[in-house]
């Protein structure tokens, strides 16, 4: 490793306890330091541009009001409308969030969108509500946030809890205040209501691509590799699918209840049928159960956190043993953790990169519904490798040319690219 990894590193390393937010503004720091950026701009790009927090009562099955806590908060604009995901759990935090919308900045930047960096969502816990519950709860928060949110102004995404049923409530209720229909308002709608061909899938799509080109890149052959994927949700069971269809072995995934293992292979279309019914991995018959915390430290060449933030610290990474870790999560592997991997040579696959796909497709999904014209899934899906292909091998050679680690690079690449928009604009007034 390079000085300029190992100091990174070690300055990541000796670094006091933090929080989501100080993490994220480390990784930044980082990245103006190695670019020279001067304080002035430093201090603009490192902190968070608007906080909407929202207290809202929602009226319940039973009759009884309960008041729900909601964020959305915008970190940059200057490239362009806000643009980030809205995630409904119970342990969500404003701290989480405003580290969420900083890593969705740096993510348009690196694979180039002309969007700035979003995030929100609502503490709770979806399954606990009942559908009508949660669609007046999604409406009560899509009229709180409207103050900020729009087309051009910041476009809302599906994250964690959230899928196409509550951006099509959220898309009808902006509509509603219009007077007319806003389908640009937010993307991850069904196709129904000008969502994309594609985008369901996008992010595990994109996060496959990467992987697959970073593995020849590093002389491992795909075809010959075992995956684990922590969460079997959106992300990680689109990737576990197209990773096996490039002729990977999925030996393991996991889900909030635990996971299961099968060295011969799992069958992931019985494992996807058994979510879709509501069931849980743990449920699953024909493999080994094993705990989230065994899968994570599993013998394969290939390791997909796909669940939350933090799975990767400083206390297990050296247990970890898979040669490519491909971040689907943001945020999975934290500092500690990247400078244990980055020295045993793991290669890492950053967030900002990896699980770009997502807003990539969201992208064209605005586009799509700003231009009332719609693209075939093939032409989605070739557009989304393109972007993601020559985003990786920038990242790529830009780590080969200043002798850092993908991530280091693409932190570099995102940053220079903001605070270039940032200092042409100019301070207003
Ligand atoms: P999801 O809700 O569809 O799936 C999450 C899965 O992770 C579920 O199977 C859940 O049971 C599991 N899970 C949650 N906590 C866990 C834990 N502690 N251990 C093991 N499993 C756990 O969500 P998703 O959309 O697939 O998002 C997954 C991650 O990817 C999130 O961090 C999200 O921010 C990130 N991400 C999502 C997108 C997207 O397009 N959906 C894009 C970029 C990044």
């Amino acid at each position: 490793m390079s000085d300029d990894a190992d100091s990174y590193s070690r300055r990541m390393a000796l670094a006091p306890a933090r929080t989501a937010l100080s993490i994220a503004q480390r990784q930044f720091d980082a990245a103006a330091d190695a670019l020279g950026l001067e304080d002035s701009l430093r201090s603009v790009l490192r902190e968070l541009k608007r906080e909407l927090v929202v207290h809202f009562p929602v009226e319940m099955d039973d009759g009884s009001f309960r008041v729900f806590t909601g964020f959305r908060v915008q970190h940059n604009i200057a490239r362009g409308p806000a643009k980030g995901g809205l995630r409904f759990h119970p342990a969500l935090t404003l701290d989480d969030v405003r580290a969420l919308a900083m890593y969705m900045t740096w993510k348009s930047a690196v694979v180039e969108l002309p969007f700035g960096g979003a995030k929100g969502g609502v503490i709770c816990d979806p399954k606990q509500l009942s559908l009508t519950e949660l669609e007046r709860m999604t409406r009560r928060f899509t009229t709180e946030i409207s103050l900020i949110v729009g087309p051009d102004r910041d476009i809302p995404a599906p994250d964690l809890g959230t899928g196409p049923q509550v951006m099509a409530w959220i898309m009808d209720t902006l509509s509603m205040h219009a007077g007319y229909s806003v389908p640009a308002a937010v993307t991850g709608k069904p196709t129904a209501i000008g969502g994309s061909e594609g985008r369901s899938g996008a992010t595990g799509r994109g996060l496959s691509t990467v992987t697959v080109q970073a593995m020849r890149d590093r002389g491992l052959d795909p075809s010959d590799a075992t995956v684990a994927v922590q969460g079997f949700g959106k992300v990680g069971c689109v990737t576990a699918e197209l990773l096996a269809a490039s002729g990977m072995r999925v030996v393991a995934v996991s889900d909030t209840s635990g996971g299961c293992y099968r060295g011969d292979g799992l069958d992931l279309v019985a494992l996807r049928t058994l979510k879709e019914e509501g069931g849980h991995i743990e449920d699953y018959g024909a493999a080994d159960r094993i705990s989230n915390d065994e899968l994570l430290r599993l013998d394969v060449d290939v390791l997909v956190p796909a669940a939350v933030e933090g799975q990767i610290t400083g206390a297990n990474a050296a247990g970890v043993r898979a040669h490519v870790i491909a971040e689907g999560a943001n945020a999975p592997v934290d500092p500690e953790a990247d400078a244990i991997l980055n020295d045993r040579g793991a290669l890492v696959l950053p967030d900002i990169l990896a699980n770009a796909g997502g807003v990539v497709v969201s992208y064209f999904e605005w586009v799509q519904d700003l231009q009332a014209y719609f693209w075939a899934a093939g032409e989605v899906n070739a557009r989304l490798k393109e972007v993601m292909m020559r985003s990786y091998h920038q990242v790529h050679a830009r780590a080969e040319q200043d002798a850092v680690p993908l991530r280091d690079a693409a932190y570099r690449i995102a940053v220079q690219k903001v605070a270039e928009a940032t200092e042409v604009r100019g301070i207003y007034p």
